[in-house]
């Protein structure tokens, strides 16, 4: 298996979500409320306890390469502040959702796309990040459709 590095957004996107109650990248209000849904939370990749987290939802666009269209999307992290993920493997909290990963290549060209399924997690990203072009890869949650995550070699 190759070696990778799944992240959580920037600590400072979280930050100032947080103090401004403002999407930090759009500057629409924040949504303060308790988790309805499992999540998960972008910044710590945990999912919340429905009916007892307290969450912020803001537009977020996860792009960093200004050449890539831009994908501004709704997301949810702790509403008080928590650890942000940046380790190598996959959170435990995140394999039992159903997950795309998408490949990207120079520009934010998209390579390709795969469920996960029943497959292993693993697989499946090492399937994507396996064509030279690729340089990163977002899991996105398959039945809602919004960004969960970043995925870098390492
Ligand atoms: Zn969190």
């Amino acid at each position: 298996m190759r070696s990778y590095r799944i992240q959580g957004i920037p600590e400072n996107i979280a930050t100032d979500a947080r103090a401004t109650m403002r999407s930090p990248q759009y500057g629409h209000p924040a949504h303060g409320e308790v988790a309805t849904g499992y999540g998960p939370c972008r910044l710590c990749l945990q999912t919340f306890t429905v009916g007892l987290d307290q969450r912020l939802l803001f537009t977020y666009q996860p792009f960093t390469d200004p050449a890539a269209l831009p994908a501004p999307g709704p997301v949810f992290i702790h509403r008080e502040s928590c650890g942000r993920y940046d380790a190598v493997l996959l959170p435990e909290a995140l394999r039992p959702l159903p997950l795309v990963v998408e490949g990207y290549g120079a520009g934010g060209k998209l390579l390709s796309q795969r469920r996960v399924g029943p497959a292993a997690f693993e697989a499946v990203l090492d399937e994507v990040m396996e064509r030279p072009e690729a340089e990163y890869a977002h899991l996105r949650n398959a039945e809602a459709g919004c960004f969960i995550a970043r995925v870098d070699r390492r």
